[in-house]
């Protein structure tokens, strides 16, 4: 399409963009005309309500002026700081009054351009402002600009956003012809504006009402096409084949009464949920959510059994190697107590290992495969696949699992296991395409994890404590965000805090490291000695943050703890607190901003990992949080997925467009970009 091709073209051939303004253009991530389009206001000021000062009346004003003189005094009489200053547009001048605001003062120096919005009082036989809302703006508004909505964008220095404005007018007309990316029929049904419309407002609104109505619009789109795509792949999935997992009594009272616990009510009931997906020529696409510590491995192995018990093989995919190992460990003795087989598949291990690993698969008997990515391998022939586990990964790819099918004739059944929940407004758009389980509450027994957040200042008493620990046998993890020193970031590193800690605070302690360049031989030996209670203080980076599980550990000093989400320090945390004895975490930031203050403080007061992943959600937004990040789906620009009205709104359209099944061939524009969106969904 012709009247596409603009935007493709570099920034520097928009006029007025010479080499210097290109760089800074590129600082903000715009190359292209197409790049200038999309980079959108961050906000808006308001001047299409100003007025003159000499035409105000008493009553509610807004105006725009500049700073005449400005001062502040404390009024003993009255007991109160007031700062007064004189405002003037050029048509008059006016008084504006703060109490109790000292600081003001500072803020706008004489001669600083200013809106100011708020009440113009009858004081003393004068008109005055009191307390107003004041905001600095930008020098040199406009001409043109003047009495409109204005856009503020997202800045670098040396580019202001009256030079974007100016930089984005003349694209304007170009902007009018770009043409509709949503299917005609949504637009009408819905009464969208149109793109080319949308976006001409976002840069330059003609009226707050039109603004709202452009931002709509492109929220809309946004959830749109991840709900259809989310939908799309629950469609696909209902209409293939799957392996027919029947339920067999007697193998699920062999597999309770291998256990050496007893499953509780929610174990069982999730369970059953599970076993009965299975039984139908359907695959299951099932997550089952439950908080750290919560017993879903049970549940899982349960599912992977009574695959086994029918004869098809069964796969639980980890995201790491160390996990993986434990995994095998754990569940050995229960498999052997059973009859079946366990098989390691890890990247790197030996040709005799590798060897049995690829007969077990080619052989089609029934055995569990435990490992990680390595499972996905293409010279695996699993020939007879009839359940995929995958542990705390968000996502398993639609792609993933086709090349899975590809060697067994039929897709295989699904469960995901994750102690992060996912959210309700998320569920409804990007993960549509999943049942989902809950298991809440943890197994009976289970001590809370006393969490407090250390200041600089109470560093030294917190080691002295874990010292105290360390001497009546129990054993310590450090977290640190870094693995070697950075001159950039300047947060704690693995290597320097454990030479620091061997030196200082924990000198003669058993000290060790664990982290992600440690080869794969090194990483096994520090978890074996620490899990044989060999090692005192395990300096390590969130490699640990996933399922280890080693009861003797109970103390948790996490360093650097502002740069974690509350999802991943609740994980980091369900290290500890498995076994008999109390349970401490300290979290130490780095900074105290008042965000990092807020979520910090909810660590110490909740032990709710789904209250947590909420309150993270709240704070940070779904990007930061859920591992699709890199691909940037969920930085969402103008939709808020909090917003209930939009969600219901969009899924009603997402799901009528899905179940009309002529609509995709009509709109091939439309089946392309959600084939894009169903891959981006694949692992990370
Ligand atoms: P997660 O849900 O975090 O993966 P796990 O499956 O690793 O949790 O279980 C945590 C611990 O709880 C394990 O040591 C497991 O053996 C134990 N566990 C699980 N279910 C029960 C139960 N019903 N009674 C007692 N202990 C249990
Ligand atoms: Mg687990």
């Amino acid at each position: 399409m012709a009247a596409h091709d603009w935007q493709a073209a570099p920034i520097g051939s928009l006029k007025g963009v010479g080499q210097e303004m290109e760089r800074k253009l590129e600082r903000l991530g715009i190359t292209t005309k197409g790049e200038l389009v999309r980079h959108v206001p961050r906000r808006y000021d308001d001047y299409s309500k100003i007025m003159p000062i000499r035409a105000m009346q008493p009553g509610l004003v807004s105006f725009r002026g500049v700073v005449e003189r400005v001062a502040s005094r404390y009024a003993r009489t009255r007991k109160l700081h007031l700062t007064e200053a004189i405002i003037s547009d050029g048509t008059g001048t006016v008084k504006a009054i703060w109490f109790n605001q000292s600081y003001l003062a500072k803020t706008i120096p004489t001669g600083t351009p200013v809106m100011i919005s708020g009440q113009l009082k009858f004081k003393n036989n004068d008109l005055a402002l009191q307390n107003p809302a004041i905001e600095t703006i930008e020098a040199g508004i406009d001409p043109k600009e003047g009495g409109r909505i204005v856009a503020i964008y997202p800045e670098t220095e040396g580019l202001s956003s009256k030079q974007l404005r100016a930089l984005v007018r003349p694209l304007l007309p170009l902007i009018e012809t770009i043409s509709e990316t949503l299917p005609e029929s949504i637009v009408t049904g819905n009464k969208l504006m149109p793109l080319s419309k949308a976006l001409v407002e976002v840069h330059q609104p003609t009226s707050q009402k039109a603004l709202d109505k452009a931002r709509y619009r492109l929220a809309f789109e946004e959830l749109w096409y991840l709900m259809v795509a989310s939908l799309a792949i629950k469609h696909e999935i209902q209409t293939e084949e799957a392996p027919i997992i029947e339920f067999r009594v007697e193998a699920a009272q062999a597999f309770t009464s291998a256990l050496d616990f007893i499953m509780t009510d929610i174990q069982r009931q999730t369970a059953w949920e599970i076993l009965q997906d299975l039984r139908k020529p359907r695959p299951m696409n099932r997550l089952l959510e439950g908080d750290v510590g919560s017993g879903k491995t049970v549940v899982g192995t349960m599912a992977a059994v009574m695959a086994l018990a029918n004869d098809f093989q069964a796969a639980l995919m980890v995201p790491t190697e160390i996990l993986a190992r434990q995994h095998v460990a754990k569940l050995t003795p229960l498999l052997d107590r059973l009859g079946y087989p366990i098989h390691l598949v890890v990247g790197k291990q030996s040709v005799a290992e590798r060897k049995a690993v690829l007969e077990a698969a080619a052989s089609a008997t029934p055995t569990l495969f435990i490992g990680t990515q390595a499972l996905l391998s293409e010279a695996i022939d699993f020939r007879n696949l009839g359940l995929v586990i995958v542990d705390e990964q968000h996502r398993f790819g639609v792609s993933q699992r086709q090349a899975l099918k590809a060697k067994s004739g039929r897709l295989p059944h699904l469960l995901s296991m994750t102690a992060t929940p996912i959210p309700r407004s998320l569920q409804l758009t990007v993960y549509g395409d999943l049942d989902i389980s809950i298991m809440a509450g943890l197994p009976p027994g289970r001590q809370p994890i006393r969490t407090k957040v250390v200041g600089a200042r109470e560093r030294e008493q917190t080691y002295q404590f874990i010292n105290e620990q360390i001497e009546s046998g129990r054993q310590v993890f450090v977290v640190c965000p870094l693995i070697e020193p950075s001159d950039q970031s300047g947060s704690k590193s693995v290597v320097a805090e454990s030479q620091r800690l061997a030196k200082g605070p924990f000198k003669g302690r058993r000290i060790e490291v664990l982290h992600g360049r440690l080869s794969t031989q090194d990483k096994q030996d520090v978890m074996t000695a620490f899990a044989a209670g060999e090692i005192d203080v395990l300096v390590a980076t969130t490699v640990i943050e996933v399922g280890i599980d080693v009861p003797n550990a109970t103390v948790m000093l996490i360093e650097g703890a502002q740069q974690f989400g509350l999802a991943a320090l609740h994980q980091l945390r369900g290290r500890i607190g498995r076994g008999e004895h109390a349970s401490y975490c300290f979290l130490i930031p780095e900074s105290k901003g008042i965000d990092t203050m807020e979520r910090l403080a909810a660590m110490e007061k909740s032990q709710d990992g789904f209250r947590l992943a909420q309150i993270d959600l709240e704070l940070r937004g779904p990007g930061q949080i859920y591992g699709t990040r890199q691909h940037g789906i969920l930085e969402l620009q103008f939709a808020d997925i909090g917003d209930a009205k939009l969600l219901a709104a969009v899924r009603k359209a997402a799901v009528g467009f899905i179940e009309d099944q002529e609509a995709l061939k009509r709109n091939p524009e439309v089946a392309m970009k959600i084939s894009a969106l169903k891959a981006v969904t694949s692992l990370d």
